[in-house]
């Protein structure tokens, strides 16, 4: 069959291509970017879901507005304010069907092809997907342990960028999180220049050390600034709810995009949300869940001094559900994956994370294994890392 010129530019998620393997059960998986599910509020949702049913049933069953439910959108808008002081009114908030949808609205309104778009290297591989899927030229800056490389930032800005992509708090893949000076030197940067700043947050909240660091859109509250945000970290990724947060010039055309591509998200799940962010303390949710993943970051830090071999570089992320590692720039871990699936253990290679081919990273997930599981897996891990950087060791 004749596919759309616009497929030839795009890969299937390697994620969850590789998913498919990582499932037998005897292979222990730092793969999949999946959050505890032990610590699904599943009760909450119980009651919440219940509630919503017996209450308001019909409203919850119809059509809804393409904008979102008006409490949660509320909710979000409150939760700017008290966190950082940032007025972002919530008819400035719509509500999407995961943030990977508002990588998609934004992409459709925004971006034709041939434009540029600059993401950070290594980036996030849904949205290097999301955006081929427009036929974009993509820039990166290199991500420093505090952000983006501000002298290769200024220089790509100036370049035209016509999009500058970036994921400032507990980056996937590198778990990265800029410092404060490199977030007000950006937004300095954006000001000068004509990009639109994409600023993907779905994992900022879960910060278990260090100091909370405030968007970027703190120092840029500019029509080009773009902040998106989740739920899929803080309660669920199945209810698939996201936001964007844009200004009403742009919100306007995002409306119109989300229409043309699903009406609006589940009124259901928005309002079974709704109703559970009523009922319930999510702060007191979140805690739980940053203790229990500093507990399995530790774990696999801890895992890593002792198996893996001095080659290997790995991050020590103050928050987010992942570690990044860097094998020696020979060593591809695209083959050091094949052996480790022999071993029964998986993580990601760090391909699909790069838009030049760059194979020598990886990166593990820490949030969806068990502390047992986690110092197992690494111990199978360094096994064969060790067998791939001295062959017959
Ligand atoms: N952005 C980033 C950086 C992510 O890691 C993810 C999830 N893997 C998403 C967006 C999409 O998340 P969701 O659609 O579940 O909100």
């Amino acid at each position: 069959m004749r596919l759309s010129r616009r497929m030839a530019n795009v890969h299937r998620s390697y994620i969850r291509e590789i998913l498919k393997v990582t499932q037998r059960p005897e292979i222990i998986s730092f793969a999949g970017g999946l959050p505890s599910p032990d610590h699904f509020p599943v009760a909450g949702f119980s009651d919440a879901a219940a509630a919503v049913l017996a209450e308001e049933g019909p409203q919850a069953l119809q059509y809804s507005t393409t904008e979102g439910f008006l409490p949660l959108r509320q909710f979000i808008s409150d939760r700017y304010k008290t966190k950082w002081g940032l007025d972002i009114p919530a008819d400035e908030i719509l509500v999407t069907t995961g943030s990977q949808q508002g990588l998609d609205l934004v992409a459709k309104v925004l971006l034709d092809e041939g434009d540029t778009v600059l993401i950070e290297r290594p980036g996030y591989l849904g949205a290097i997907q999301c955006f081929s899927l427009f036929g974009v030229n993509f820039s990166t800056v290199d991500l420093t342990p505090s952000g983006p490389d501000l002298e290769q930032l200024a220089l790509r800005l100036e370049e035209g960028a016509r999009l500058f992509y970036a994921v400032p708090t507990f980056q996937n893949p590198a778990s990265t999180a800029w410092d404060l000076t490199t977030r007000q030197e950006t937004a300095r940067l954006l000001a000068a220049n004509h990009a639109v700043f994409l600023e993907d947050n779905p994992y900022g909240e879960l910060r278990f050390m260090g100091q909370d660091m405030p968007p970027v859109r703190a120092y840029l509250d500019d029509e080009r600034a773009v902040l998106m945000g989740s739920f899929s970290k803080i309660a669920s990724p199945g209810l698939r709810l996201g936001w964007v947060a844009a200004k009403p010039g742009l919100m306007h055309h995002l409306v119109t995009a989300k229409q043309a591509s699903d009406l609006h998200t589940s009124t259901l799940t928005q309002r079974i949300l709704a109703r559970f962010l009523a009922d319930n303390d999510l702060d007191a949710h979140i805690e739980v869940i940053r203790r229990e993943y500093k507990a399995r970051r530790d774990c696999m830090v801890d895992a890593i001094r002792e198996h893996f071999p001095a080659e290997v570089q790995a991050s020590s992320p103050e928050g987010g559900m992942f570690l990044w590692c860097e094998l020696p720039a020979d060593v591809s871990s695209v083959a050091v994956f094949d052996k480790a699936i022999a071993c029964n253990v998986a993580f990601v290679p760090g391909k699909p994370f790069y838009v030049d081919g760059t194979d020598n990273g990886f990166r593990l997930n820490f949030s969806n294994s068990t502390p047992e599981r986690i110092a197992e897996g690494i111990k199978r891990l360094g096994r064969c890392l060790k067998e791939a950087l001295v062959p017959g060791r």
